[in-house]
């Protein structure tokens, strides 16, 4: 076999994360030979976990990072998730430097499973008002798809990476394939019905999430088994409790002998073939050697997370598309967005003094969005969901010596009720928070470097003004008092769920992807990160991306048989 022929599959996936561990599955059950091209080492499931059993004082800094760790790393310390226990799965600042056109805290995980490893769960459904906001509220452009063409696409990914949560019944954030869910606190509990007693339409319920709550046939099968609650899932879980692309996705692509999965292995751009008007494969910079070549395939999925997806695509230039791969409109890198984490509020409860929680809960309670869903009600564009908890304070005395000191710091003094909210607020897609590269700057792979340039606008601030309005409402008319309100002025970027700049659409004039994620332009190279997304919605996104790349796989591979790619 020639080395070009050993180089050719039916098809490359870029980017081993969340989105790119669906599309590998999804190919590789549906027969294609399939490369999964990922920049990053290989993190095995379990065995490259190294702090997955460690105790608290295990750990030389016992779980914090030195100082000057932190500080040559402004970016990544600004992220909860960067300290001693799993820094090691986070992108260092100085490794993979990128221009800051205006302040964005890119967050960022380069290996095998990408941030599988480190998200923290949370799994919503978008409902049929999420799809259908900038058609309705007339900003960005219309989806080309709705509710009902995701729906089964969701189900079919919540069965397989098992979702812990109620049938709650609500339009505004409709039921999936669940688990048990966890429980919530008697005083979220207690909110729940006030809030519901007062206002028909707020809801609050116990958040979906990607836990294993009740492992199924399906979930042992993956060789994964019940989460324990550990609340250490960052580390990477023994018992993958958890989904992730390492203990879910990528081992059930490779148990099909389909999958050849080629980590250290940075994309630099897709091949144009300029006689067949199709893509032909990819170039790739070994990370290693810092050999370039290239892999062929008739299709490519690019899934190297949003903004490295665009940067891809961006430097994918031919004589067909000097301005990248599919950007005839110019477009590509526009109308970015990403969700505002800015704002926060906390109060207290004096009642149930005689009740606690007890144990561990790797999830919350959620409140999905009530703001302008069935009409336009307020002076700002679309609306927020929270995150809401309520715990018990909890503090102990470290009085005394030897018996005294031994008991007075095992035994816990709960406190009051304390609960807390914080608002997740659905930006809008504009042209003028963009992406670009520099041609100037070049990293050590010869890749310009990504020049980010995005901003909050008067919706966001006007936003976070109504929570805090709202909040302070619906606590006080619970019984919370002393109710304090929080505005962190973050940069953009530690939502860290970046979306945009390669839309979907139904036009090729206003967007870059149909409704099956197809380049308009370019029909075998489909785009199922948070690049394609036309508008952010207020839900965590990334049970979207699984969906939408679940989705766009079968049909790849349907037209592949057809013959029509
Ligand atoms: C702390 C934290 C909490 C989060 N919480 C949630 C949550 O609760 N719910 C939720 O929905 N989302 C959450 N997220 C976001 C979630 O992790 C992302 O939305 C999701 O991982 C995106 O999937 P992806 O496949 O697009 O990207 P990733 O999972 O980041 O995978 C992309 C992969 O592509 C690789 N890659 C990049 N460039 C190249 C290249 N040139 N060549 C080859 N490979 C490349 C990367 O190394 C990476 O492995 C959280 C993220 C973090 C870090």
């Amino acid at each position: 076999m020639n080395s070009a022929k050993k180089r050719t599959y039916d098809a490359i996936v870029i980017g081993s994360g969340i989105s790119g561990g669906w599309a590998a599955k999804e190919l590789c059950e549906k027969g294609l030979k399939t490369l999964v091209l990922e920049r990053g080492r290989d993190v095995k499931h379990i065995e490259d976990y190294p702090t997955t059993l460690m105790n608290p004082w295990e750990f030389e800094h016992r779980g914090e990072l030195p100082l000057e760790v932190q500080k040559a790393n402004p970016i990544a310390n600004r992220c909860y998730i960067f300290k001693e226990d799993a820094a090691h799965f986070v992108v260092k600042d100085a490794e993979h430097p990128y221009i800051q056109d205006k302040p964005f805290d890119w967050i960022r995980g380069y290996q095998v499973g990408g941030k599988s490893l480190l998200w923290a769960r949370h799994t919503q459904r978008w409902s049929k008002y999420d799809f259908e906001g900038p058609a309705r509220d007339n900003f960005a452009v219309a989806w080309p798809i709705g509710y009902d063409d995701i729906a089964p696409w969701y189900s079919h990914v919540e069965k397989f990476a098992g979702i812990a949560g109620n049938r709650d019944g609500l339009d505004t954030l409709p039921d999936g394939e669940f688990l048990p869910p966890f429980e919530m606190s008697c005083v979220e509990t207690y909110f729940k019905e006030k809030l519901v007693e007062k206002y028909p339409n707020r809801h609050v319920i116990s958040a979906r999430m990607a836990h294993l709550t009740k492992p199924q046939p399906i979930h042992l099968e993956q060789g994964r088994g019940k989460c324990m609650n550990r609340t250490i899932c960052q580390r990477g879980c023994p018992f993958g409790g958890y989904f992730s692309s390492n203990a879910s996705t990528l081992p059930w692509a490779a148990q099909t002998g389909k999958m050849t999965l080629r980590p250290n292995s940075v994309v630099h751009s897709i091949i144009f073939d300029e006689k067949k008007q199709r893509a032909k494969g990819v170039r790739v910079f070994d990370a290693e050697t810092k050999e370039m070549m290239e892999f062929y395939a008739r299709i490519v999925f690019v899934n190297a997370a949003a903004f490295n997806t665009n940067l891809i695509l961006l430097n994918s230039t031919s004589n067909r598309f000097p301005n990248g791969l599919g950007n005839d409109n110019g477009l590509m890198g526009k109308y970015v967005a990403f969700h505002n984490y800015r704002a926060r509020v906390s109060a207290e409860y004096d009642g149930f003094m005689d009740r606690t929680t007890d144990g561990k809960r790797p999830g919350s309670s959620y409140m999905p969005r009530f703001r302008n869903v069935y009409q336009q009600e307020t002076d700002f564009l679309r609306g927020y969901a929270t995150v809401l908890w309520a715990e018990r304070e909890q503090s102990f005395s470290s009085d005394g010596l030897g018996v005294d000191l031994k008991t007075n710091i095992t035994t816990k003094q709960l406190g009051n009720w304390k609960v807390g909210m914080l608002m997740m607020g659905e930006t809008i897609p504009k042209a003028s928070n963009y992406l670009a590269l520099d041609k100037q700057q070049l990293d050590p792979f010869g890749m310009p470097k990504l020049k980010i340039s995005i901003d909050y606008d008067d919706n966001d601030e006007k936003m976070i003004k109504d929570f805090f309005e709202q909040s302070e409402t619906m606590f006080s008319s619970a019984g919370f008092r002393n109710f304090k309100t929080s505005d962190s002025h973050q940069a953009p970027g530690l939502d860290i769920h970046e979306m945009g700049g390669v839309r979907m659409g139904k036009d090729p004039k206003t967007s870059l992807l149909n409704a099956w994620n197809q380049l308009h332009a370019c029909k075998n190279v489909f785009v199922t990160d948070g690049a394609c997304m036309t508008s952010t919605s207020t839900q965590n996104p990334s049970l979207t991306y699984m969906a939408l790349a679940a989705r766009a796989a079968d049909f790849a591979v349907k037209e592949l048989k057809a013959m029509r790619l």
